[in-house]
């Protein structure tokens, strides 16, 4: 058999365990409802160390046999510390979560944060592989954003790279979780889609607005093409400062149609990028799709960060 990597996608409250191989391909997975225990940090890491000793009862392993244990946390994550900094969503401040897992597994322990490790998954067993500049974005409540530069997962002094949904786009735009006003994800995230979807009728979720549009709704339509503009400048200020070749798109872009934002954003690119990157930039739906964080998350070790 080959090596076992375990990883884990930490949502709140659903948290989803693979075994991984070292090539990244899932033996198999689970995706686990810890809602019971939000709210007290220790008692979620508690349920996610029993969780992940169940998962490899479940696939026949001892965990003698496990190589590693990866997390991928939302969040602001210090990898080297193995502490989690801030997760507004989780409860979560400055919490030493790696020291707690160590004392759990007998094995090495990594965590991340999960647009990180989804980037260094799409890296290496996704179409990252070839490309050593490249930048992975997950479109969800939030916006958040992998970077790989030279091959190597970029965090910053502060762990704060790669806040793409938090890039300033109007200053004196709507309020933003994270204090701040008028950032991208105020915009693109997919609450604020769903809030902008309430002008044309109470509770659609943003796939029904997506339908709408497609059907040519014309406030559907103005909503998804602000998407693109808002979405479509993050971009172009993205690839401008850091010359990526390739950006890799997860979350809920899989529920959308392409002709409504990957297109129109591959579009937009082209037309305002920097001109000498504007046709070389890729811009495409992540091959490992929404596995991505988990896998990422498996395949972490001890050369993983910058
Ligand atoms: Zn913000």
């Amino acid at each position: 058999m080959d090596n076992v990597y375990i990883g884990v996608d930490v949502g709140s409250p659903n948290i989803t365990i693979g075994a991984i191989t070292d090539k990244g391909k899932i033996i198999k997975k689970k995706t686990v409802n810890l809602s019971r225990t939000i709210g007290d940090g220790v008692s979620f890491i508690d349920a996610i160390i029993e969780s992940i000793y169940l998962f490899i009862n479940d696939i026949n392993l001892s965990i003698h046999e496990i190589e590693s244990v990866g997390l991928g946390f939302p969040g602001t994550v210090d990898s080297k510390k193995g502490i989690i900094v801030f997760a507004p969503n989780m409860f979560f401040t400055n919490f030493e979560v790696k020291q707690i897992l160590e004392q759990a597994f007998d094995c090495p322990i990594y965590i991340g944060q999960d647009s990180r490790v989804a980037a260094w998954g799409e890296y290496n067993a996704g179409r990252g592989e070839n490309h050593n500049n490249f930048a992975l974005i997950k479109l969800d409540v939030g916006i958040g954003c992998g970077i790989v530069i030279n091959g190597l997962l970029y965090h910053g002094p502060f762990n704060t790279a790669g806040e793409f949904g938090h890039q300033l786009i109007d200053v004196d735009g709507p309020q933003c979780n994270c204090g701040r006003r008028g950032c991208l994800e105020t915009y693109c995230g997919k609450k604020a889609i769903e809030k902008a979807g309430e002008e044309i009728k109470e509770g659609l979720k943003l796939k029904d607005i997506y339908i709408l549009a497609q059907q040519g709704d014309d406030k559907a339509l103005r909503i998804t093409n602000q998407v693109v503009e808002k979405l479509g400048i993050g971009i172009v200020n993205l690839v401008n400062l850091l010359s990526l070749e390739l950006i890799a798109i997860i979350g809920w872009i899989n529920d959308v149609p392409d002709e409504l934002l990957l297109n129109p954003l591959r579009e937009f690119v082209r037309t305002h990028a920097y001109p000498a990157i504007a046709h070389k930039v890729e811009i495409i739906r992540s091959v490992l799709g929404n596995d991505a964080p988990l896998i990422g998350a498996a395949l972490q070790d001890e050369t993983t960060d910058y």
